[in-house]
């Protein structure tokens, strides 16, 4: 163990964003305590304040390297388990109304193999993973059927929670607390309760949909990627599907629309939606398979961004981290990397205070910047997208339009240049910050080919 900060951090959560920041914190504190109120099977499943894990899930590359550097061998782990090993930009073509494409965008139209590895499975199982991974420090326990009510404080130190145990009221101590409630956290409140302000929130008005559901797929062409996404572009199509192989052989259909168009929870619905997708990849699999569960719906009306990082005083010794920090339009699958990058970043912290005399002193001055850093690409990347559309409400970034030829530009690059190719796929998926697309080696390819066009102009 790196030396110690404390000898017990409590983490509020046992989600993806809880356990992941579990790991992180068990390398500095003697134990670690991750209260979830809902009750957890011991297998994969969906629990009851995450209906969103009925949907697709995917962790971005950036997300997957993340994770297989905090959890030696979690990549096989998870394949073990039945997760689908794929590789971006290879087995995922994208179903578009003029044909078939390996970039969303549709510029790229043959597949490549750039050795960035995702896996299809669901939420549930991936959580389940995250878990089993997580509980094996001998120094991380979870309880769950456990509420956090309230912090408890002491002249804006934080010391513990209150909370209830199946009903019951309890109290822990600590020397730092983790919220990692999710988007409907409660840490604005229990800021207020002691006195401090409640972060400001961007909020974006995406008005979204999911309906999904799963299925056996016996007789198919033959040629069936393990992951295919129908995506039209924006700003006439408001409509799009995913198709994924996951675990068990099965596979989960995710359909969305914008704007009330939004894809219905019967089955002659669900399937006439996929119709009527702008390519009819998906429906032409799943018109004869076997539906195997229930169609589950969720409305995700706003992305919603807290600006902890804005906030002139803090409590000591309290953070917040995940979903409780940025939820994003899920459209995207940018969530769980988030806060896998979220946690990366406090690991980063927490080694440089583990090496200064001022320990967990003044952390949350250190560590909402940096988080706000980490999530300014996945934020930035959706929020653009999501303007696209005129009905998209909120503050609209201006966006000039020297701007917008660059990247329409290095777009183009993408169909002949692997190497920026790659570049502009690990940014998407968050393995890279957005500047790298303003740097070299993009940047001087990008006005080169700008000034070759200007000259041909
Ligand atoms: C339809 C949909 C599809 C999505 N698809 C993707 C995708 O493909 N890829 C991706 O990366 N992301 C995706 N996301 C986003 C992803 O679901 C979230 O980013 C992720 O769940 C965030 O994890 P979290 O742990 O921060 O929050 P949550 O998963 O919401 O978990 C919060 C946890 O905290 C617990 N909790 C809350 N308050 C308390 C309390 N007071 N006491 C104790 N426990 C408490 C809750 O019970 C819950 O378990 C999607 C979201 C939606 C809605």
């Amino acid at each position: 163990m790196s030396r110690r900060l404390g000898d017990h951090a409590i983490v509020v959560g046992g989600s993806i964003a809880g356990l992941i920041a579990a790991r992180v914190l068990a390398d500095y504190f003697a134990q670690v305590t991750i209260l979830e109120r809902d009750h957890i099977e011991p297998h994969p499943a969906v629990h009851r304040s995450t209906p969103q894990a009925h949907h697709l899930h995917a962790v971005q590359v950036g997300g997957i390297r993340v994770l297989a550097a905090l959890y030696p061998g979690f990549c096989e782990k998870l394949s073990q388990m039945g997760a689908v090993p794929l590789r971006l930009t290879r087995d995922f073509p994208v179903y578009r109304p003029d044909g078939v494409a390996f970039s969303l965008t549709g510029t790229v139209r043959e597949p490549r193999d750039l050795g960035l590895q995702l896996f299809g499975q669901s939420r549930a199982l991936l959580e389940h993973c995250l878990r089993q991974c997580t509980l094996t420090l001998p120094n991380v326990s979870a309880q769950c059927d456990a509420q956090v009510e309230h912090l408890i404080a002491h002249r804006g130190h934080v010391e513990g929670v209150f909370y209830k145990l199946e009903g019951e009221p309890r109290s822990l101590m600590c020397d730092l607390v983790v919220d990692c409630g999710g988007r409907g956290s409660r840490a604005p409140r229990w800021l207020n309760e002691l006195g401090f302000s409640a972060p400001e929130e961007t909020i974006i008005g995406v008005d979204f949909a999911y309906s999904s559901t799963k299925f056996h797929i016996r007789d198919h062409d033959g040629d069936l990627s393990p992951f295919s996404f129908v995506v039209g572009p924006p700003p006439h199509y408001t409509r799009g599907g995913a198709l994924a192989r996951i675990e068990n052989d099965t596979w989960l259909v995710s359909l969305g629309g914008r704007f009330h168009d939004y894809p219905p929870r019967d089955h002659a619905g669900f399937m006439a939606f996929a119709e009527a997708l702008p390519a009819p990849r998906i429906y032409d699999v799943i018109k004869h398979a076997e539906r195997i569960e229930p169609i589950a719906h969720f409305r995700f009306p706003t992305s919603v961004l807290r600006h902890y990082e804005r906030l002139k005083s803090f409590p000591e010794r309290f953070l917040v981290l995940g979903d409780a920090i940025s939820s994003f339009n899920p459209v995207y699958g940018q969530g769980m990397s988030s806060a896998a990058l979220q946690a990366q970043a406090l690991q980063t912290i927490l080694a440089e205070r583990a090496e200064s005399p001022d320990g967990l002193d003044g952390i949350a001055n250190v560590f909402f910047p940096k988080a706000a850093d980490v999530i300014s690409t996945p934020w930035t990347l959706a929020a653009n997208l999501d303007f696209a559309f005129p009905q998209t409400t909120g503050a609209r970034p201006p966006v000039p339009q020297e701007i917008l030829r660059y990247f329409t530009t290095l777009d183009q690059i993408t169909a002949e240049d692997v190497e920026i190719h790659r570049i502009l796929v690990e940014v998407v998926g968050l393995a890279r910050p957005l500047t790298d697309l303003w740097d070299e080696p993009v940047r001087s390819r990008v006005l080169a080919r700008m000034n070759q066009l200007d000259g041909t102009a």
